[in-house]
């Protein structure tokens, strides 16, 4: 996998992390640089968060910079499992506010990892969506049905207009698209889709985890969690909904959406070294990186990938980008998403939406 970072961002400087604790808590503004030797300029700026403000539940003052519609406020809620308590409104942008959206699909056959996107299908493997992974699908999914590519011009066929994204970009793929590389581009919805969450203030845990659905969170760069990409019914119609480089992608219903954690969204550092921030989910509770700075996995996590510990309290680690998922389930009550309700769903926590979920 090949990350690449906007050269726009470089030196760009977010003021993130201002303490809502008083006293003696306090945020530093650093800025972080990866080695990479495959792009240009790969500058990422991050938020050191003291130990103090690393609080169990959302921290509204910890989003990125440009990532939220306006500041979150605060009103009362009802979570799934009943309770009445305080949530936080929180509306992201939907657009990532610390890295570029795309590349997804390769022009060519000959095209290099840098053109394309990533791919990942639930195996655990996490693909570079370049020239040499179209031509080597019918081998990678033993299916010689695959032929995202004109053979005359090495040309990947790519669901390059509105109609052909709208078409595909959904489990039920029309079938004069079958066989191609979907992407949708942000100018279709708009430039993005903002999304507005009420998540509990103090998450409230549950008796028994609760089975992920509708959206499993938001991300401190303003861009929904999104669940699992249905890849068996993308694979089926020899699609490839091919994700950017930061594990995000868009359709029509929901605009741009991560669905995997592949570094980008890293953006609030743990003052003791502990994993970063990634982002809340809906129950409230943060969701960090898969691994911690030195490398080292957890091994304590339980089935929803969470764990305590004294400064974070309950948390999660995403888990690897090529899992296709976040969390395992959801440890927590869960707030209320404005997408889920538009879309019928009943409250969080209740039976999903019938039909088949959106890519
Ligand atoms: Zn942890
Ligand atoms: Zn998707």
């Amino acid at each position: 996998m090949k990350i690449k970072y906007g050269s726009t961002f470089l030196g760009m400087i977010l003021v993130a992390g201002l303490s809502g604790c008083g006293g003696s808590s306090s945020s530093t503004i650093t800025t972080e640089t990866s080695a990479d030797t495959t792009s240009t300029d790969t500058t990422t700026v991050s938020t050191v968060v003291s130990t103090a403000d690393a609080t169990e539940g959302p921290n509204p003052n910890l989003f990125v910079s440009g990532a939220l519609v306006e500041d979150a406020t605060t009103e009362d809620c009802v979570l799934s499992g009943g309770t009445k308590t305080t949530c936080y409104r929180i509306s992201v942008k939907g657009v990532p506010a610390n890295h570029a959206v795309g590349p997804f699909c390769p022009p060519t056959i000959t095209s290099t990892a840098t053109e394309g996107g990533i791919w990942l299908d639930g195996s655990g493997e996490t693909y570079d969506v370049d020239g040499n992974f179209i031509v080597n699908l019918p081998t990678l999914y033993s299916d010689a049905s695959w032929q995202l590519y004109d053979p005359a011009t090495g040309k990947v066929k790519i669901t390059d207009t509105q109609v052909a994204c709208e078409a595909a970009a959904q489990p039920n793929v029309a079938a004069e698209y079958q066989n191609y590389c979907v992407e949708c581009s942000l100018d279709y919805v708009n430039g993005g889709i903002s999304e507005t969450v009420l998540i509990p203030k103090t998450p409230v845990p549950l008796a028994t985890p609760a089975t992920l659905n509708g959206n499993v969170g938001i991300s401190l760069t303003g861009v929904t969690f999104a669940l699992a990409a249905p890849v068996d019914a993308i694979l089926s119609a020899y699609t490839i909904a091919a994700f950017d480089d930061c594990g995000g992608h868009v359709n029509p219903n929901v605009g741009y959406h991560y669905h995997a954690a592949t570094g980008c969204t890293e953006s609030a550092i743990q003052e003791d070294g502990h994993a970063t921030l990634l982002g809340y989910a809906m129950d409230g509770y943060g969701i960090y990186a898969n691994k911690n700075p030195t490398g080292n996995d957890d091994t304590d996590l339980d089935q929803c990938r969470g764990h305590t510990d004294a400064i974070r309290g309950f948390h999660y680690h995403a888990a690897p980008a090529g899992d296709n998922a976040f969390i395992g389930c959801f440890h927590g009550e869960q707030g209320t998403s404005a997408s889920a309700a538009a879309a019928g769903a009943p409250p969080a926590g209740g039976v999903p939406p019938t039909g088949l979920p959106p890519q």
